[in-house]
């Protein structure tokens, strides 16, 4: 991809921006007023937007190595600023942490990074992985870490107060969802049986 094929992409855009004018236009007369928090990786080939085939003004998104959400103790202002907006000025009603299989940011976790890297910084708030390597499971350890990151980050998440109180309120849903790279399909976590779906 050039930079020249995303400056042609804005000219494309305007394209499509202008067929769709009203919610565009809507967006910017009414305000944002999205129903979700999406909390995915950075990796390009996982587009939330595309994935769940949404609009503009859709999902509230925030996206990092590893769809990773540092505690509360943790003091780390980036994602939490962005928990603290979208959960108490936009009221966001669901929050979805939305993992992906062959998260490079998981293969990290699980192979090991130098320890004066930011990287190995940010992946002290992933699901250890020692705790991973003891349970017995048909999935491979990549894909069992990434699926136990995914449930790790939706606890971390209730470590902010305000947010385990909106769930506890229920006025918040939290949906642990993983995206299949080979498939495009979406599984998500069912707390009934404590095991994976896809949802078609
Ligand atoms: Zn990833």
């Amino acid at each position: 991809m050039s930079l020249a094929k995303l400056k042609k992409g804005n000219n494309v855009f305007v394209k499509k921006f202008d067929e769709n004018k009203k919610l565009y236009h809507d967006l910017v007369e009414k305000g944002q007023h999205p129903k979700v928090l999406w909390v995915g990786c950075s990796d390009s080939r996982v587009v939330p937007e595309f994935t769940v085939n949404a609009d503009a003004g859709d999902l509230f998104v925030i996206r990092n190595i590893a769809n990773i959400i540092p505690p509360a103790e943790a003091d780390e202002n980036c994602t939490s600023s962005v928990l603290e907006y979208a959960v108490l000025h936009l009221n966001i009603e669901h929050i979805i942490i939305c993992g992906h299989t062959g998260c490079g940011g998981i293969n990290a976790l699980i192979d090991g990074t130098p320890k004066d890297s930011k990287i190995h910084d940010w992946l002290k708030h992933a699901c250890p992985t020692q705790e991973i390597t003891k349970k017995p499971d048909s999935d491979s350890l990549e894909l069992v870490t990434i699926k136990e990151n995914i449930l790790f980050q939706a606890k971390n998440i209730l470590t902010f107060e305000y947010i385990e109180k909106k769930v506890n309120q229920n006025e918040i849903n939290i949906h642990k969802w993983l995206y299949d790279m080979h498939s495009g399909k979406i599984s998500f976590f069912d707390e009934i049986d404590n095991n994976w779906h896809q949802f078609f």
